[in-house]
């Protein structure tokens, strides 16, 4: 120690004053540093917590009750697509859905082999699920009833096996592109099934079960469930067995011709209802992720997962409203219709056709090399003689033949309640000269839908009604009340009566005795107009065949075209398409109750009409036969031992088609 001597009080005074004021200094930098750390800290925090509190409440709310509640979702059955008859063409199927609840669990190897097994799983992935400590974890889902009984059966702790739904398509192919599909979580993929999705979804429900902060059930405590809500079901205007007859036809005409695909779709012109729509081939709806053997690759390549995709999308895609084409002859109704609107022709008109047109500095043919000579309109019409049609567009002009395609809704969409609709594609006025004023007079240098040719068709042969082609009709809940009924509003008067009239009966006489005779069925009266369309670019020959057709004549209740893409060999829409809707209509007429009314001249052809049964009950075999010679049935059997007539089947008075066979029962 150092011993001072003198002054100790002042040297004490003046360095205990030093040393207390470096004291006091370095304690308040201490004081004002810690102060400072802890106003930021608690600044930070509150402003951490002003944030959750505002940004993430629910979340965090979430969680703390997630201590406490478990929810499970119970899916909504998703309501069904009914044909207009009543037949079921979207149902769903009760399937299951597998979970593990990690804190129930009380064997996890177990779990993970049995459910790899009965799952079909690879342990990597039920592996990693089963030992997340989580609330409840998704084993898989759409596994089947018999499964998950199997499954059931080993009565797994921490297992759970839920009720499901999954979406099912009684008729597999059926219409695939209008009905469409759903996805993993029961929403509309494509087809009505999106476009009605918001109508046939309804609202899932919930078990809310509670638990202890660990995960473990609380025993006896109340379970509370709140039951989904079946979404609406849909009734639609397809008829299955329309869309079946449609289907065997273009099926038929696809392998014949080797075509790339064939289009075939059924309306009724009056209202827009479609009873048919069919693109064959068409896919596996219960199966739409594989692709079909038309659109998977030759070689046996591996896709990748975007290769794949695109063709998916292709085989998905409804060609009939969603691909648009040159229609090429059909074409030639509109540009007709808009001849007479604008007094441009009158039935008796003369033309000549010496096999080709010049305009400006372009030769355009007629599909006959040497022309039809000379020719009345009429029989323009009936020959499909382009030159005709380059005259009459002409003498209409470009502003009246679009004024009659806004008029017969050529220039907008059809409405048509499908996703995926494509819109026409037309020069602009201003730039249209003679050359395309001539080509489109005949159907070509335009595109246009399918569907858009037989919406503005409709309109012209059912007296200028505006029609939305469509599939809707209504919706009910499952108490089978109506909770929309689907109204389609059109203007009228968008073609004169008159214009119609004659549209309907030149219509008729291409089908009589014109290039649409194929199509020709005796005892109906059948409209039409066939066409033969080059596919571009020209150079590479390959066309769509179609023709459009509709009976009765006089009043259409059902209009059809067919298109075949790329047939092989004859490609002539009269030769080869004409007799497909032939086909149909022989079937589908007098389905819809439309009866074969024969004239004179049908009635002498071989096998067509019908005549009323004699009475033979009572008879001798002798006297029936001498009877019956004045009756065109086809083969009698005899039945039974007797020598009288007790029983005969057709019975007596009723009419029947000639060449039906006559079976009688004697005693
Ligand atoms: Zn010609």
């Amino acid at each position: 120690m150092t011993w001072n001597k003198g002054k100790p009080h002042r040297i004490l005074k003046n360095d205990m004053g030093r040393v207390m004021r470096q004291i006091t200094t370095k304690q308040r930098k201490t004081a004002i540093f810690v102060i400072s750390v802890l106003f930021t800290a608690t600044f930070l925090l509150i402003g951490r917590l002003a944030y959750l509190m505002i940004f993430h409440s629910e979340e965090y709310a979430t969680d703390a009750k997630e201590l406490h509640e478990r929810e499970r979702s119970i899916k909504a059955a998703r309501g069904i697509i009914y044909d207009r008859n009543g037949v079921v063409l979207a149902d769903n199927k009760p399937v299951c859905t597998v979970s593990v609840i990690h804190s129930q669990i009380t064997d996890p190897e177990r779990v993970i082999s049995v459910l790899c097994d009965v799952l079909d799983l690879s342990e990597e992935t039920v592996r990693k699920r089963v030992e997340k400590v989580s609330s409840i974890e998704r084993i898989k889902a759409n596994v089947d009833k018999e499964t998950a009984d199997y499954l059931r059966s080993f009565e797994l702790d921490g297992v759970m096996v839920d009720e499901d739904y999954k979406r099912y398509y009684p008729f597999g192919t059926l219409a695939s592109r209008v009905i469409g599909f759903t996805g993993g979580d029961n929403q509309g993929i494509i087809g009505l099934e999106v476009k009605y999705n918001s109508m046939l979804e309804g609202i899932p429900g919930k078990i809310l079960t509670l638990t202890t902060a660990h995960g473990t059930e609380i025993p006896n405590a109340a379970e509370t469930r709140v039951e989904p809500l079946a979404g609406n079901s849909l009734t639609v205007s397809l008829d299955v067995n329309i869309q079946r007859y449609a289907e065997q036809a273009a099926l038929k005409v696809m392998e014949a011709k080797g075509a790339n695909h064939v289009s075939l779709i059924l309306m009724n012109p009056q209202n827009g209802e479609i009873y048919a729509m069919v693109n064959v081939p068409e896919f596996d709806l219960n199966d739409p992720y594989t692709l079909n053997i038309e659109y998977a690759p030759k070689e046996d390549t591996s896709l990748s997962a975007e290769e794949k995709n695109t063709l998916l999308n292709r085989m998905w895609r409804n060609p009939c409203i969603s691909d648009t084409y040159e229609p090429g002859s059909t074409f030639k109704i509109i540009t007709a219709t808009a001849a007479f609107e604008k007094n441009a022709v009158s039935l008796t008109d003369r033309f000549y056709c010496p096999g080709h047109k010049i305009v400006e500095d372009r030769t355009i043919r007629c599909h006959k090399v040497g022309g039809h000579g000379s020719e009345s309109f009429v029989d323009g019409i009936k020959n499909s003689c382009n030159p005709v049609f380059m005259e009459i567009g002409a003498r209409v002009g470009i502003e009246g033949l679009y004024e009659i395609f806004e008029r017969v809704g050529l220039m907008r969409k059809t409405g048509i309640d499908l996703p995926g609709e494509a819109s026409s594609i037309m020069h602009k006025v201003e730039n249209v000269k003679a050359v395309e004023l001539a080509t489109i007079s005949f159907g070509q240098s335009f595109q246009i839908t399918p569907m858009q040719l037989l919406s503005s068709v409709s309109t012209i042969i059912n007296g200028g009604k505006q029609i939305t082609p469509h599939f809707a009709i209504s919706a009910k809940n499952t108490e089978e009340n109506t909770v929309k009924t689907y109204t389609y509003e059109g203007e009228t008067g968008l073609v004169s009566e008159k214009t119609c009239e004659t549209m309907k009966s030149l219509l008729e006489a291409v089908v009589h005795d014109g290039t649409g005779k194929r199509a020709y069925l005796p005892g109906f009266r059948i409209g039409g107009k066939t066409a033969t369309s080059e596919k571009l670019p020209r150079s590479s020959n390959q066309y769509i065949s179609s023709f459009l057709g509709f009976a009765p004549a006089e009043n259409p209740q059902v209009i059809a075209l067919v298109l075949i893409d790329e047939p092989e060999g004859i490609y002539y829409g009269g030769t080869i398409a004409a007799p497909v809707i032939a086909e149909v209509f022989d079937e589908v007429l007098p389905y819809l109750g439309i009866e074969p009314e024969y004239s004179e001249d049908e009635l002498k052809m071989d096998g067509i009409g019908t005549f009323p049964v004699p009475d033979l009950v009572g008879m001798s075999i002798e006297e029936a036969k001498k009877l019956l010679k004045a009756y065109e049935f086809g083969d009698v059997y005899e039945s039974g031992e007797g020598t009288v007539i007790t029983e005969q089947f057709p019975e007596a008075g009723e009419e029947v088609k000639k060449n039906t066979n006559l079976i009688l029962y004697m005693k």
